[in-house]
């Protein structure tokens, strides 16, 4: 098997796993308990704490524990839409190919009264900070433009967005799911307000997530309940996975230089091969992607057909995000970088790990080569 599907989720790293046992097993205690089994508990809790909030260059006060990247995603914009509120401040910026966790708040949030501008992202697929310059009202409340984005793994100005929204006084939310564990993250110095992140994207286990709030900013629970997450998310805080993810997290950053660079080596080398592929067309910028992410469309093709023939090969990949139902509607990531509805029938998605061998390079290329040929001579009979 070639798993090309990285950005969908990933295996769970062997320190994690390790990580998780005694809290899988013996060390089973409820952190509130107040006997000291409770206290080792709660130890690892912060310990894992810490951990993250290393990792990102926060204080670890600022980070609480999630079920994962979807559940920060409706915290941070919930809360920022809160606060601002408070002060009369309705207005949200974000972007048009957002995750769905942050398009569907945002849509409840519309429909309750809130204003939401989505900024274009240009056939690069990627947000400028003059664009949310020139976006910002008195009145705006928020922007959340993520950091990396999940189809076509294009990597925004992180640090020019954020220091245009602390000058400007409006609060800076990322989704980093796809960025946490693969590429350099400082809050401080990216002058981040609220930033989510989910394990399973960088090898820890699926359900844990976590997300960050700058000290002073307030969240709002979406969860009511026990005193948990110092009342910022009830329900007995999960242990094994938050102890796992911040395993995954702190491994994944100390071996980002050399596995990026590894990774990235193969991208490119996959990029080239499928570009001489005649009628295809790389989504996003060639630069500015992350180093796992290779996004085509090609012409005159029908991607579920095309993945179903890689899968009977023994390849994982995708068309980007999950297809709502059956009836192929395109991809609002391909619609936001111009990609006409016919060419993003064609999408493809490969999403590549460090475990890929030069050799299952070469079959993924032969293989995604072979069969888009093979499905336009049974389209032209
Ligand atoms: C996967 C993903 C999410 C959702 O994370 P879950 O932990 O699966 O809820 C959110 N945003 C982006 C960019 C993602 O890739």
């Amino acid at each position: 098997m070639i798993y090309a599907d990285h950005a969908a989720t990933t295996r769970l790293r062997d320190c994690a796993l390790q990580a998780m046992m005694p809290f899988l097993t013996d060390c089973y205690a409820n952190a509130s308990g107040a006997y000291p089994f409770g206290q080792a508990a709660k130890k690892a809790l912060e310990d894992a704490r810490r951990q993250i909030a290393d990792c990102i260059h926060a204080a670890p006060s600022g980070i609480i524990f999630t079920s994962g990247g979807s559940e920060s995603d409706n915290q941070a914009i919930r809360s920022a839409a809160e606060i601002g509120a408070r002060s009369d401040k309705k207005h949200i910026i974000s972007a048009a190919f957002e995750h769905h966790a942050v398009l569907r708040t945002l849509d409840a949030l519309r429909a309750d009264g809130w204003e939401i501008t989505l900024l274009d992202v240009g056939e690069r697929g990627i947000v400028s900070a003059e664009q949310v310059a020139a976006a910002i009202r008195p009145d705006t409340a928020l922007v959340s433009v993520m950091f990396a984005n999940n189809e076509i793994g294009t990597i925004q100005p992180a640090a020019e967005i954020g220091a245009v929204c602390r000058q400007r006084g409006v609060l800076f939310h990322t989704d980093a799911v796809q960025a946490a564990g693969h590429l350099p993250i400082d809050t401080e110095e990216m002058q981040i307000d609220l930033l989510s992140a989910s394990a399973h994207k960088f090898g820890g286990p699926k359900g844990a997530g976590f997300l960050y709030a700058r000290r002073g900013i307030s969240l709002t629970p979406l969860i009511y309940g026990g005193a948990q997450e110092r009342n910022r998310r009830a329900g007995t805080e999960n242990i094994p996975a938050i102890v796992g993810m911040a395993a995954a997290l702190a491994e994944a950053c100390a071996e980002m230089e050399s596995e990026s660079a590894a990774v990235r080596r193969q991208r490119d080398a996959i990029i080239a091969a499928l570009s001489e592929i005649p009628g295809s067309m790389l989504n996003g910028d060639a630069e500015m992607r992350l180093p796992s992410n290779i996004s085509f469309c090609f012409a005159g093709i029908e991607s579920e057909t095309l993945l179903l023939l890689l899968g009977e090969r023994g390849i994982c990949a995708s068309v980007g995000s999950a297809c709502a139902s059956g009836a192929a509607e395109p991809s609002h990531v391909l619609r936001a970088i111009g990609r006409s509805d016919a060419l993003a029938r064609g999408a493809l998605r490969l999403t590549i790990g460090a475990e890929l061998t030069d050799s299952d390079r070469q079959t993924l290329i032969a293989a995604v080569r072979e069969n888009v040929e093979r499905l336009r001579a049974i389209s032209h009979r």
